[in-house]
């Protein structure tokens, strides 16, 4: 620890953590944009390829709406990569080879997939958030919790998609 006097924003500890975070969710965004219309073209249901379609495009809105983050505090919306997302991704990529084509055992094990992306997601809105709050960053703390909320549904959708009839059928399938 350096010291604990009170300091400006730009020269905590913290700030670094938060944009070095901040480069991390932005790759991660961009990796998502390339891989969730292999996911929608991947799932059986049109329930689901409409849920990850639709969170494609709100996915490129928040790769726009985090430049707008970097911009309000003066930094460079340089992505830096994120080993998290891409593990992530991977899994899915592993679902999809594993399971057969059509099945609905496929959109079980998509959901999965993405319901963990989408709390790696909420994980991490929810840090930089409060992150922003904490650094005085009023502009930056709003539009991330926009994301935040906009994750969380994303995550609930995928939810209700499972228990309203993806999981009985797939329990219906055969090996
Ligand atoms: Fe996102
Ligand atoms: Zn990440
Ligand atoms: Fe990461
Ligand atoms: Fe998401």
């Amino acid at each position: 620890m350096k010291n604990k006097i009170d300091i400006s924003a730009e020269t905590s500890a913290l700030n670094t953590l938060f944009i070095d975070e901040l480069k991390d969710i932005l790759w991660a965004e961009k990796h998502l944009v390339k891989a969730l219309p292999k996911m929608a073209k991947a799932a059986t249901s049109e329930e689901l390829k409409t849920a990850f379609t639709n969170h494609l495009e709100e996915t490129k809105n928040q790769i726009t709406r985090l430049e707008q983050v970097f911009a309000s505090i003066g930094e460079k919306a340089s992505p830096i990569k994120c080993d998290a997302m891409e593990g992530l991704i991977k899994e899915a990529e592993g679902c999809i080879e594993d399971t057969e084509k059509g099945s609905l055992t496929r959109d079980a094990g998509l959901i999965s997939c993405g319901q963990k992306v989408e709390h790696y997601e909420i994980a991490s809105y929810g840090t930089l958030k409060t992150f922003a709050g904490v650094l005085g960053y009023t502009e930056a703390a709003a539009l991330l919790e926009e994301t935040l909320n906009e994750e969380k549904t994303a995550d609930q959708l995928l939810t209700t998609v499972a228990e309203s009839f993806v999981n009985e059928q797939a329990r219906a399938e055969k090996e």
